[in-house]
């Protein structure tokens, strides 16, 4: 974490690490102009002017905290984003980008070079599957692929030569859930470093770096934004990794974050706190309603006691089961196709964390590219709809999804 902060009263005051989530996520980082604005300000702006040749060379040089050289290298209102989530995660610094993408390419590609390996659950969105499989592959990076909630299929595959362990922590989109500190365990035995992808956990359930990851990766396009407007991602981990590893890698290859789209992030997290809560409390609702509907043949929900790492979300969420669930239709793609167009609240598209309901149906869309027997494999059915639960009425949606499944006969 670097540069000046203020105190909501203007002045440096306490020191923000001892403040609780909710204080951080309102106040967190904010770099005040000279016109002492309350709202953060967006410094739309690529480059900055220097007082004369001298502070051009010294900056180049070496550039302090709060001393920019060109927007790709950093800019305020984007330093403002990284400094608020990285205080929110406990994480020494955090680095944003472009995309929740241009993140795990980044945090993957910035500390892997030929002849590396890497152990990765299976599990795993479908860009985040091509640079495992597609892009590290072509760099001569070895990549073996494990059933991420087995243990010992991680104590299996690890090697002296293992240089990063990744994972999704909540899958997507069955939402099974990773053992943290179990596989860190494992991991930090051969000296990897652990990386995770975050986002179904989310920043407010989720603490994985006191769990034992390294680094820690956000779409921030999902809860973090939490309506829909704006593609972007972080990176968050130790100091020397971001600033030594990560940010020459990403500033020299153009993944930067916007800071019109950063002080979007900024202003997101100010409610995430409150968003997330009430989704996932509405979440549980839902699945708790539907649990056992004669149309369904499973419903997955974290939060559920029924669900099979039930045990390990107490432990790792405090029990939160995310804002994310899942059914599992008995008619197939014809039963999910009916249901999906029976739904008249929530629209169908391929989002998450928005405050909009959004249904997705995997097998056609966000999983089409993969095999039918990956997509057995990972349990992504023909008739599974994915349910990413908004702001809207809980009621309300209770009562859209009943009389949806109940046209199915
Ligand atoms: C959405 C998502 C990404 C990619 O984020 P973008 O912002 O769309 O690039 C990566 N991992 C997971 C788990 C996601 O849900």
């Amino acid at each position: 974490m670097s540069g000046a902060r203020f105190g909501p009263g203007g002045g440096e005051t306490m020191t923000e690490n001892t403040w609780n989530k909710r204080t951080k996520l309102v106040h967190g980082g904010t770099r005040r102009s000279q016109y002492n604005e309350v709202s953060e300000a967006i410094f739309l702006t690529q480059g900055f002017v220097y007082e004369n040749a001298a502070q051009a060379e010294a900056r180049f040089i070496e550039s302090g905290p709060d001393e920019f050289i060109y927007a790709r290298y950093g800019n305020p209102t984007v330093a403002m984003f990284e400094d608020r989530i990285a205080l929110l995660e406990g994480a020494e610094d955090a680095f944003a980008t472009a995309s929740g993408m241009a993140a795990v390419n980044g945090a993957l590609t910035s500390l892997l070079k030929a002849g590396d390996h890497v152990v990765s659950a299976k599990a795993l969105f479908g860009s985040c599957l091509y640079i495992l499989e597609g892009i590290l592959s072509r760099f001569g990076v070895e990549v073996t692929f494990v059933d991420g909630t087995d243990l010992e299929a991680w104590r299996a595959a690890v090697r002296p030569d293992t240089k990063v362990v990744f994972f999704e922590s909540m899958s997507n989109p069955t939402l099974e859930v990773i053992d943290i500190a179990g596989v860190a365990e494992i991991a930090h035995a051969v000296g990897a470093t652990v990386v995770v992808d975050n986002v179904f956990s989310t920043p407010v359930f989720s603490d994985a770096i006191a769990q034992g990851a390294d680094v820690v990766v956000y779409s921030a396009t999902k809860h973090i934004d939490g309506q829909g407007r704006a593609l972007g991602g972080v990176v968050l981990g130790r100091k020397d990794y971001i600033r030594g590893t990560l940010e020459p890698y990403m500033k020299h290859t153009g993944g930067s974050l916007s800071p019109f789209h950063a002080w979007m992030f900024v202003k997101g997290l100010e409610t995430i706190d409150l968003r997330v809560n009430a989704q996932a409390e509405t979440a549980l609702k839902i699945a708790t309603a539907l649990e056992g509907h004669v149309a369904l043949a499973r419903t997955i929900y974290p939060g559920l006691k029924s669900h099979a790492q039930n045990e390990l979300v107490q432990r790792q969420l405090g029990g939160k089961g995310g804002t994310v669930l899942s059914l599992d239709l008995k008619g197939g793609k014809a039963a999910a196709f009916a249901f999906l167009d029976a739904l008249t609240i929530p629209v169908i598209s391929n989002n998450l964390g928005d405050a909009k309901s959004i249904a997705t149906h995997p097998a056609t869309t966000t999983h089409q590219r993969l095999s039918e027997t990956q997509r057995a494999e990972l349990g992504i059915t023909d008739g599974l709809v994915r349910f990413s639960v908004g702001l809207e009425d809980s009621d309300d949606l209770i009562a859209d999804l009943s009389q949806a499944l109940a046209r199915l006969g």
